[in-house]
């Protein structure tokens, strides 16, 4: 059976003291509370991993996710941070290619195919973003923009590599806008993404692929998305900032 993940995805906020006070209150409530199956994630700035880590190590109920990295292994890359310091925190996780990354950043398929290598290569878990701007929606081309950004950064995989590979599909127009795909849109896309998985490493990975959505998921509209047949959780950027909201996500199964 495919698992169920809810991960948060901090951005760039939080001090070092505000995350670990945000953390321990999601490692109390998930504790406490956690009524299903659900892997928690929380993907934090470089700079909490490492505390963050030992705190939910102490616990395994919780993970820690780095929210990129750089396709380089070391050396002279100023302000970047590899996979083996990443691993070196005791992060499992590294979110690969969000949205924001490939429009500030100029993300291109190809480095994200690099660092998905390096992710896979350590034995980290990648959690690789895709998605459409709202004009390729507006067109009607949505299914087409992302099978191809999946194929661009993923279809290089073997299919043992592609089985550690969870996908986050993130419509860019609902990312922080309190705009919500519909379940309906979110599932008719989730299914292409697998049904396009499908043609490259058979139905058994694609069926037992982890796809999250991601979008101005909160408490209310999470039960919603989450039921729907090719939706296996949730990648939680504004609602993962509060540990009752993001608890109330984690327990929408
Ligand atoms: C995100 O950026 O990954 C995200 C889903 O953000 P939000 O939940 O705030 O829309």
């Amino acid at each position: 059976m495919r698992k169920k993940i809810v991960a948060g995805n901090w951005k760039m906020n939080n001090t070092l003291d505000e995350g670990l006070k945000l953390a321990s209150e999601v490692v109390n409530m998930v504790k406490d509370e956690r009524k299903g199956d659900v892997i928690v994630v929380l993907g934090t700035p470089f700079i909490h991993l490492s505390q963050v880590s030992k705190l939910v190590n102490s616990t395994k109920d919780v993970y820690v996710s780095a929210q990129d990295c750089s396709q380089h292994e070391s050396g002279a890359y100023t302000g970047e941070v590899s996979v083996s310091m990443i691993q070196s925190t005791g992060a499992e996780f590294v979110i690969l290619g969000h949205s924001e990354r490939r429009e500030y950043h100029g993300e291109t398929s190809e480095q994200l195919a690099e660092k998905l290598d390096k992710v896979l290569s350590a034995g980290l878990t990648p959690i690789f973003c895709c998605g459409e701007p709202l004009d390729v929606r507006e067109a009607g081309n949505q299914e087409s923009f992302v099978c191809s950004q999946l194929t661009e950064s993923l279809f290089h995989l073997t299919k043992e590599q592609m089985a550690q590979v969870v996908i986050a599909y993130e419509p860019i127009w609902a990312i922080g806008t309190g705009k919500t795909a519909t379940s309906g849109q979110a599932q008719e896309m989730h299914k292409a993404i697998r049904k396009h998985l499908a043609t490259k490493f058979g139905d058994a990975i694609a069926t037992e692929t982890s796809i999250l959505y991601g979008g101005s998921c909160k408490p209310s509209n999470a039960n919603e998305l989450f039921t729907q047949p090719d939706i296996d959780g949730g990648l939680i950027g504004g609602a993962s900032l509060n540990a009752r909201d993001f608890m109330g996500i984690i327990n929408a199964y």
